[in-house]
């Protein structure tokens, strides 16, 4: 039977993977040994994608709530009431009053123009995402010091002597290309150091040559102490700090009178070790990659902030194995600023809790708020796309309580989620292995780019579309989409792309003001012919390609000028396993050249930072982390990651089936002392709600410290399968600038079911 290539959607990562299809089903799934990035990696989500694609809650036509039962209607209805009760909103209470939830996922991102357009048509900008779960703290950071908010270093892992793995757990979240090779890799090799901070001895931390059990909660505490003892040692790089950074003495108090051993005293570390990784990293290649242990745990933004101020001490951004900027199809775009800065004018902030954009998404912790407040503006009609709030984000009592109070609530999915349940309408979108996707950004890397459009490889068996197209679908029906010429109609009738494009520019001349809605004007053109607007838009992504990016791709053979879009655009197509479209030459590249401040330099001064690590004193953090101790003696964490979790991407429990996947774990000397068995069921209880769970009693966490994962209480064919650890969190514990969720630091307390 014949293989077909496609990928996974399971993570960002986005590995190739072959199937083989028999009577419209995947059958069988194996990694593609072709595939530029992943080259066959592939774990076990991976090979379980036929619990995404088919399972008995897959949404097949356009539904609307009529009493508490839904009932099937046609397109054309849906989309104009739909159309008809987002305009009648906006009219009303104004443009605030509308809010995207979602509207792109890092494995099906097309449909994201579409929704956009739509929003921004409407006159909002409240787009809320997934991303400002986990990111935004970071990207607000990057804004600082960067000059723009889209601008992220990644660890240079090929060159590096030491990769500093900082709650990150890549052994089990993946979080870069073939994560379990490079890492066992690199912690075989006795030239290369592998070192972790993890409160828990993680799958990672097993493989470390050095592991550090970080206290839970203490990790800004932690850095401050390592840049005060590279200070103090006389470890830092003066040289790069004179000419590639700016600010610093501004801050270097805050480093150099500070007591590095009493607050590793709090953070519960051996002074000499962490003296030694700091002489390592400070004195080797090294490189620095953290992830959701820090970014969703207590001073989650400074703790960023401190990321960028350790590696810059160290020289170590921009420097070959330290962590360097990536290159792609936005090189050489001129870098706009992807959001206005939150000081500006334009830049709205949420109406009641005042949180402002972040590379122009909002915070999904803050919607329930925005939604249930007394105030004119509040938000009174959503549409979710690709996202799943009532599973995936923060304290889903208060979702609940919020989603019921919209006079409009619209779900496009793929399946009838448990947010999908409670809309007014739901919207049958086609999944990622029944149309063309793909997400260029995730091609991004040093030195090569690649390029990956996964094409259908199942046909839908009801009447889903692409996402895009239901937004364009509404966008249309409100009129905000202009009327298309003869001519441009005809030019992609014809099939000749070269006649399409030059009609094009012709229309786009006469006519500047229809630039805002290209994506629509593509899809409902070339996206005909070429039977899917997402390819239709994805091809107007590639022309005028500008000369960085040209150059790159002259590197891996394609030719520079005009006729570069068109062809890229056929190589990809002949390339369903995805292509390298770039690269640079690593021997001469800039790195400094990504950043957008004005000397070009990394800027440390910011002051709402220097305030903050003012707070991170061992006297005064060892006090705030007993506050809660005699209410909740434990600390929770939400978000294990592990084989047998993917969010809520495999809604099917049967891919789990024998596999013992929701638990709690929990240190046998906690076990003991509570009295508690392996096995048996316990109650956790947190400011935000109780559930109950499994008990795992396992000396992979430490005393003190409880482990939950996400993505499960899905319910499926009716019935509810494991414990939602969104009851447990509470959405207003949050980051004060970026309000991301702090769900690896969660105070409770566990009994006995
Ligand atoms: S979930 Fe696994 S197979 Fe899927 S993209 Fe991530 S690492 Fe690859």
């Amino acid at each position: 039977m014949e293989w077909k290539k496609t990928g996974c959607v399971c993570c960002a990562n986005l590995c190739g993977l072959e199937v083989q299809v028999e009577n419209n089903r995947i059958v069988k799934v194996r990694g593609d040994k072709d595939h530029p990035r992943s080259e066959g990696y592939v774990c076990r989500k991976g090979l379980n994608i036929a619990y995404h694609q088919h399972h008995v809650d897959r949404l097949m036509y356009p539904l609307k709530k009529v009493g508490d039962a839904f009932e099937r209607i046609s397109w054309d209805q849906a989309v104009h009431e739909v159309a008809e009760k987002l305009s009648a909103t906006v009219k009303e209470h104004g443009p605030r009053s509308f809010a995207l939830m979602g509207g792109f996922t890092v494995a099906c991102p097309s449909q994201g123009t579409f929704a956009i357009h739509l929003l921004r048509s409407l006159g909002s900008q409240y787009s809320y995402n997934a991303l400002a779960q986990e990111l935004t703290g970071r990207y607000w950071v990057d804004g600082k010091t960067f000059g723009n908010q889209s601008h992220q270093t990644v660890p240079h892992l090929d060159e590096t002597d030491m990769l500093l793995a900082v709650g990150w757990n890549p052994m089990m979240s993946h979080h870069t290309p073939q994560a379990r090779r490079v890492l066992t890799r690199l912690s075989k090799d006795p030239n290369r150091l592998l070192v972790v901070i993890d409160p828990r001895l993680s799958e990672t931390a097993k493989i470390a040559d050095i592991h550090l059990p970080v206290k839970p909660g203490t990790d800004a505490l932690l850095y401050r102490a390592m840049i005060s003892i590279i200070l103090e040692e006389g470890w830092h790089n003066q040289d790069y700090m004179d000419r590639r950074v700016s600010g610093f003495e501004a801050i270097r108090s805050l480093f150099t009178d500070f007591d590095a051993k009493a607050a590793l005293g709090v953070c519960e570390l051996d002074y000499a070790r962490v003296r030694e990784v700091c002489r390592f990293f400070a004195t080797r290649k090294s490189c620095l990659r953290s992830d959701l242990g820090v970014l969703m745990t207590r001073h989650s933004t400074l703790i960023s902030y401190l990321e960028n101020a350790l590696l810059s001490v160290c020289g170590r951004i921009g420097a070959e194995g330290g962590n360097i900027f990536p290159v792609g199809l936005r090189s050489g775009r001129g870098n706009p600023k992807s959001t206005p800065d939150e000081q500006e004018a334009r830049s709205w902030r949420t109406v009641t809790s005042h949180y402002p954009a972040i590379t122009s998404i909002y915070p999904p912790n803050v919607m329930p708020e925005e939604i249930l407040s007394g105030h004119p503006d509040r938000l009174r009609a959503v549409v979710v796309s690709g996202a799943n709030p009532l599973r995936s984000y923060a304290d889903t009592t208060a979702y609940e309580k919020a989603f019921s109070r919209l006079d409009l609530l619209v779900t496009v999915d793929i399946a009838m989620t448990e947010t999908a349940a409670l809309s007014h309408y739901v919207l049958p979108a086609l999944s990622a292995y029944e149309s063309w996707d793909g997400n260029p950004l995730i091609g991004e890397g040093f030195p090569k780019v690649s390029l990956q459009m996964r094409p259908p490889v199942v046909k839908p068996e009801g009447e889903q579309i692409e996402a895009g197209e239901i937004f364009l679908r509404l966008s249309d029906r409100l009129g905000f989409v202009p009327e298309i010429p003869e001519s441009l109609n005809k030019a992609a009738d014809s099939g000749d792309r070269f006649r399409f494009g030059m009609a094009l520019m012709e229309y786009l001349r006469s006519d500047p003001k229809a630039a805002r809605s290209l994506p629509c004007i593509l899809s409902k053109t070339l996206g005909k012919t070429l039977g899917s607007g997402n390819l239709a838009a994805f091809w107007g992504l590639l022309q005028n390609l500008p000369p960085a990016v040209q150059e790159m791709a002259a590197r891996v053979g394609f030719h520079p000028g005009p006729g570069l879009g068109e062809e890229i655009f056929k190589a990809v197509l002949q390339h369903p396993e995805g292509i390298w479209v770039g690269e640079v030459d690593a021997a001469t590249w800039d790195h400094f050249q990504a950043l957008d401040t004005q000397d070009g330099r990394i800027h440390l001064d910011a002051p709402e930072m220097k305030e903050w690590i003012q707070e991170i004193d061992p006297v005064l953090e060892s006090k705030r982390l007993r506050e809660h101790e005699e209410a909740y003696p434990f600390i929770l964490s939400s978000g294990r990651h592990m084989d047998f979790n993917a969010n809520t991407s495999l809604r099917d429990p049967a891919w789990n089936e024998g596999k013992r996947a929701c638990t709690v774990l929990m240190h046998p000397e906690d076990a003991e002392r509570c009295g508690f068995n392996d096995g048996q069921r316990v109650r956790i209880t947190t400011e935000a709600g109780k559930e109950t769970i499994e008990l795992e009693v396992t000396r992979s966490t430490r005393p003190g410290y409880i482990m939950i994962p996400q993505g499960f209480g899905l319910v499926h064919g009716g019935k509810t399968y494991g414990t939602n650890a969104n009851r447990l969190t509470k959405n207003t514990h949050r980051d004060r600038i970026a309000g991301t969720p702090l769900h690896r630091y969660i105070p409770c307390k566990v009994e006995a079911a």
